[in-house]
């Protein structure tokens, strides 16, 4: 999701006339593809670098969308809560208003003794008791502990969960983040604690359309163009560009500027700035965490039980099958979320035991006609116990920070990426009106 200058203006369109009056609205993005969520190529086959989920409570992004000219109801493809753990472990949550889908989901998940499925409710209950927020933040680990939560009950239902909310191993993980995650998901409404699968890929999903809804307002987009240089000059801002095909530089001033580039990048170009230079080694201070998705192009026929469905005890954590969400029949999307021994493995023999892991859990017997890992090291940041996460204003009062980082209650998300935007493109119009 890159362009969040555009994604935090677009939120405004009232003002937006008058704003683009002192402050054009411009995006640049580097030229190298490094997007967080991008569309790929490969055997001629488009591919995400990652698949990825909303949840129905994932407002902001869905609204922002349909601003620029999405069908949420077209675009993805929705699942009621259902968490399918192979021949292991299954929660459906029925259709009764929430909460009590989720209560009655936990009560009649398969896969749990009673005595579990009743420490699951309560810790449920205990949480909306305390409004979901801890007076000091601890691990993941350390709360299910706290609450009783048996071995059983954490590998089946609350690892699988907090790995792929946090992107970040449980011992280490903040239950604080994930807390807040539950809240918003499964205490809301009912609606909100849906999974919405891209039926189509990311690139065409929102940057495309988010990049011409912003030149249809008269702003300006320009791609493969990096900037190299955030200048302070006076009351402005003074920004050095690069476009890839020109071997020279371009500078321009700016009233506001939102940096929104990916966290290195972010840290290198406040790390000059001397105002700037605290929060540019807070920034680089940030820990990470990978995602690997390894695609495995079957036969048409194969098809897997789900759309989504998750494996045991195994590299590969969830499974997606592209046929029923993008009509990409036979390609299987395996993800392996956080860090762990996968990463020791060269691709080709990742990709190996994936598929060895689909024969031997599902019968796949056929060999994939082809495969491509995507190994994204620094996929998300690491969601740890209070992570210091940096502000969106910074020493600079016309220098604002944007991205999943920022400060905010949410781990590396669309949904987190998108509310900082917003929030800065609030600040910014807020001192306009002043
Ligand atoms: C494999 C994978 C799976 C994921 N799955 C999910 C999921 O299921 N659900 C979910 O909500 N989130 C998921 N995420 C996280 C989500 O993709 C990110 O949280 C989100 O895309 C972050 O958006 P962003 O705008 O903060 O950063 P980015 O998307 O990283 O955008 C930063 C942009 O800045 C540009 N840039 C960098 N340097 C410069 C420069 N010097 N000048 C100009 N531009 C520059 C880059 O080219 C890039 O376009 C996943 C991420 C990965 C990698």
């Amino acid at each position: 999701m890159s362009p969040l200058l555009a994604a935090a203006t677009l939120a405004w369109p009232p003002p937006l006339r008058s704003l683009r009056q002192i402050f054009r609205l411009r995006y640049s993005k580097a030229p190298s593809n490094s997007a967080a969520a991008r569309g790929v190529w490969h055997n001629n086959v488009q591919l995400d670098n990652g698949q990825h989920i909303l949840l129905g409570c994932y407002h902001q992004t869905l609204q922002l969308i349909e601003q620029v000219g999405g069908n949420v109801e077209h675009d993805f493809l929705r699942l009621p809560l259902q968490l399918t753990l192979h021949n292991r472990f299954e929660l459906k949550a029925p259709h009764l208003p929430a909460p009590l889908h989720l209560l009655v989901g936990l009560f009649s998940a398969k896969g749990l003794s009673f005595g579990e499925r009743l420490r699951a409710a309560r810790f449920m209950l205990a949480l909306r008791h305390i409004n979901f927020t801890l007076l000091h933040d601890i691990s993941v680990f350390e709360l299910l502990r706290m609450h009783g939560q048996s071995d059983g009950l954490i590998r089946l239902l609350w690892e699988p969960l907090c790995i792929s909310a946090l992107n970040t191993p449980m011992h280490i993980a903040s239950a604080q983040v994930l807390l807040n995650v539950l809240r918003d998901s499964l205490n809301g409404v009912r609606n909100d604690s849906d999974m919405l699968l891209p039926r189509i890929d990311f690139t065409a999903l929102f940057p495309e359309r988010a990049a011409e809804y912003v030149k249809q307002h008269r702003g300006t987009v320009l791609t493969a163009c990096s900037v190299e240089a955030i200048i302070p000059n006076g009351d402005e801002i003074r920004l050095t560009t690069r476009q890839t095909a020109l071997s020279t530089a371009h500078t321009e001033l700016f009233s506001h500027v939102i940096c929104a580039a990916s966290p290195i990048s972010a840290a290198r170009l406040f790390h000059t700035v001397p105002q700037l230079a605290l929060i540019a080694g807070q920034i680089a201070a940030i820990p990470y965490q990978p995602i690997y998705t390894v695609y495995l192009q079957y036969p048409e026929h194969v098809c897997l039980p789900h759309a989504m469905l998750g494996l045991d005890r195994c590299f590969a954590q969830w499974l997606f099958d592209k046929g029923q969400i993008s009509e990409q029949r036979g390609l299987i999307a395996a993800v392996i979320s956080a860090q762990g021994k996968h990463q020791n493995l060269k691709h080709e023999l990742l990709a190996q035991k994936v598929a060895q892991e689909l024969c031997e859990q599902l019968g796949i017997r056929e060999a994939p006609v082809w495969h491509k890992v995507i190994a994204e090291k620094r996929a998300t940041f690491s969601c740890e116990t209070n992570l210091l996460r940096p502000a969106h204003t910074t020493q600079i009062a016309n220098v604002l920070l944007a991205g999943d980082y920022v400060a905010g209650e949410y781990p590396a998300t669309l949904e987190s990426a998108v509310m900082s935007g917003m929030l800065c493109a609030g600040t910014i119009l807020a001192a306009f009106n002043h």
